[in-house]
Formats: structure tokens, sequence, C-alpha cells
């Protein structure tokens, strides 16, 4: 696959997140327009409510883009979403005839706030980077018993929090809990002293099942919307004392940022790839029918507050050992309904390598091994002040398909 050229010329950059090719869904506002329903191509949204009422697409009876949010569309089903993403390369390519039509819909995007791009029905977050469990579990309980002995069988996860899912920029509070020092004899509640990030794709569920009802991993596959880059905050220090028996809570339950532009499943298909050689042979019901993970460039970047930005982590999201569709078939299992709108965390994307660590536990391994900054400082977890900025795209030849950023600025805890 080649870049598909536009006559929106910034599209056809080819360090472009936003070209022809990509075309992801996200919601804006403007000093004169409410949120609504928008399309990035090059540095421009197209206005896909303004295009719905001037007749130029219509995919269903009742309007579906004049409203802050793409489940309206989810529900239509894959069909729908196929004859849209057509139907705007149709109008936006460099030969289309429509350029006088649609043109007037385009919104620089300098000019607009993004807002979530859907309503998240229920998030799941998983934990099906090996790496990373690999790392988390050595330093929590040694080498020999890193990976828990369920996990090469089974995509771990927990139900998170739909309520504090927020889109890139919204800036984040450092959370208070519960703390325990291993030697204290009792806990205090106070600021979170180690707050972290975890880099991860969310998958956007676009589809549902019945309660009772049982997917395939390929049923699954189709079933999902888009993906989008996901920050999942975390407080190990209240992490570590409340996560025995049940996991976490209240460590993960604070914030979990997304990218506000879901990058369509349509977009990422020329970059599909396969999960890793399977260590122990998975059960029927998880095995993959085909390539069910995507070849995806991760960065973690840090500003400090006043301080230029720095990259200290690269990955790809290809590192994962179960897919967003295993993790989606597995969910549905037991007989758990499945809604769209549903957001499905990956679990922290870490590579092999010191430097393709996606989160500060693993890249400063607990505060033992500290990163310094190019200003000087040191970071071993996230202070007041600091921004953290995830990006990726899928590099194709001569274009990319872009996820934008995905950040947040970290305020003080509020006083207790
Ligand atoms: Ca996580």
């Amino acid at each position: 696959m080649t870049l598909m050229t536009s006559w929106v010329e910034s599209a056809n950059d080819a360090e472009a997140d936003f070209p022809l090719n990509n075309l992801p869904y996200g919601v804006f506002s403007t000093n004169s327009l409410e949120p609504r329903c928008g399309v990035a191509i090059g540095d421009q949204i197209l206005d896909m409510a303004a295009m719905e009422e001037a007749g130029l697409i219509r995919l269903a009876d009742e309007t579906v883009f004049d409203v802050p949010y793409w489940n309206d569309l989810m529900d239509l089903g894959p069909s729908a979403w196929a004859e849209l993403r057509n139907s705007l390369i149709g109008m936006l390519s460099a030969d289309s005839a429509d350029q006088a039509t649609v043109a007037p819909h385009l919104v620089p995007m300098a000019d607009a706030r993004l807002h979530m791009p859907l309503v998240v029905s229920e998030y799941t977050d998983f934990y099906a980077g090996k790496h990373h469990a690999q790392n988390v579990g050595t330093m929590f309980r040694g080498p020999e018993n890193a990976l828990p002995p369920n996990w090469l069988h089974i995509p771990i996860g927990y139900n998170g929090r739909a309520s504090t899912v927020v889109v890139s920029g919204t800036e984040i509070r450092r959370p208070n809990g519960q703390l325990k020092a291993p030697d204290a004899e009792m806990p205090r509640f106070g600021p979170c002293q180690r707050l972290d990030i975890e880099l991860e794709m969310g998958a956007i569920v676009g589809g549902s099942t019945e309660m009772g009802e049982m997917i395939s991993v390929r049923e699954a596959d189709e079933m999902i919307f888009g993906y989008v880059l996901l920050n999942d905050w975390s407080a190990r220090d209240i992490q570590a004392w409340e996560y025995q028996p049940l996991g976490p809570f209240q460590a993960k339950a604070f914030a979990t940022s997304i990218s506000p532009w879901i990058v369509t499943k349509a977009a990422l298909e020329p970059f599909r790839t396969s999960t890793p050689e399977r260590e122990k042979e998975l059960l029927p019901y998880l095995q993959e029918p085909g390539p069910m993970l995507y070849d995806i460039d991760l960065s973690v970047i840090i500003e400090p507050e006043g301080a230029a930005q720095e990259v200290i982590s690269r990955t790809n999201y290809k590192e994962m050992y179960y897919s967003a569709a295993q993790q989606l078939a597995h969910h549905a299992s037991s007989g758990c309904a499945m809604n769209s709108g549903d957001l499905l965390g990956s679990g922290t994307v870490s590579g092999p390598e010191k430097d393709q660590r996606g989160s500060l536990l693993e890249l400063s391994w607990g505060g033992k091994e500290p990163l310094t900054l190019k200003d000087g400082s040191q970071r071993s977890f996230i202070e007041d002040g600091d921004t953290m900025i995830l990006t990726g795209h899928a590099q194709g030849d001569g274009y990319r398909v872009g996820f934008g950023a995905c950040a947040g600025k970290i305020l003080p805890a509020l006083e207790t």
C-alpha cells in the first residue's frame, strides 16, 4: 500500500498523521460549532454533521453525526462502516469531482477543540504484554515466579471504570489513597508518591453480544470498530497495598486517557501482523484464524514543567502476546454481554530492551535506576507539572497512519 493522494494538500505529506489512507473519527467543536462528529484529513477536520445536513453523506433514515460521539455509527454495523469509508475516500481523493461541494465543510484543526470521540460503555483493562508482565513479576515476586501460572493460557484482565476515561489534554489530578510502607504498622491516607503511566492501545468494540452468547476470535475481530492510544494512569503505591486478592481498584480508577482520534480497523488493515509464537498451545476458543495484531510504532514522551519534550521509550504494539480480538472473545466466553462503545485496554506494551519499556515502574526498575533527563533532573515516577505524552503510528511505504497524541499533565493532589 502506498500513499493515497488527496486534494487536501496537507494530507499528502509523508510524515502527516492523517493522510487519506487514515481518515480517523473524532469529535470537535469550535467557537461557533457545538461538539459533533468530524473526520481528520491532513491539518483539517471534515464536519460530518454539516456533510449530513447538506445531503452529501446519508447512511440511515436518522442522522448519526450531529452528536458528540461515534456510537450511532457503530450501531449501524460493519457494512455502514465500509460504506462511509468508501464514500469519504471517493470525495476526498485527488481526482474527486466533489472538491467544490466538500471543501466548505472543512474546519482547520488549529481552530478546533477535541472531545471524547465516543461514549465509553464499559472499560476493561488487560495485561497482555509479556515483557511487561515478566518485568513487573520479576520486581514483585522474583524471576522464578515472574509470570503467574495462568498467564500463557488466559488474557488476564480486570473491569475498570468508564466514568473516568478522558480525552487527551485533560489534566489529571494526582490521586490520594491508602498507602502503607512494608515496614509500617498502619496505613495512612495521602498523595500517591509513585504515580506512573501505562502505554497501551485501546480497542473500541463496535458491536454487541447477548448475555449467554459466545463468539469466536474471528467474530470478535469483526466486531472491533477501531483503536486509540490509551494511558492507564497507575498509582503504584496505592496498588501495592490494595491489590491482593482482587486486583487493582483505586490505583487505576482515578483516570484513563485516550487519544482523540479513533483509527479504524480498515485503515490499519495493511499493518496486520501475527501475535508471537505460542509458548503453550491455547485452548481452541482462543486460537486465531489469522493475523490479528498490528505493527504500530509507539513512543512515550515526557515534558517536565517549562522544559523540552524528551522521548523516554519506543516500542511496538506487535510485542503483545494476545490480540484485542482474543481478549474480546475471552471476555464474552463466560456469557458476559459486550456492547458497542466498550473499551478494551491492551495491557502495557513493553519491548524486550530497557529503552522499550512502557511504564516508569519498568524504566526506573521500581525506582532503583532513576532516569536522568536532558535538563539534569531525575525521574523514577511522575512529578507534579509533568506532561506525559503517548504517540503512535503505523509506517507505510511513503505514508503513515498516525494516532495523534494522548497527553495529560499532572496537577498536585488535593490536600487531605
Ligand atoms: Ca494497564
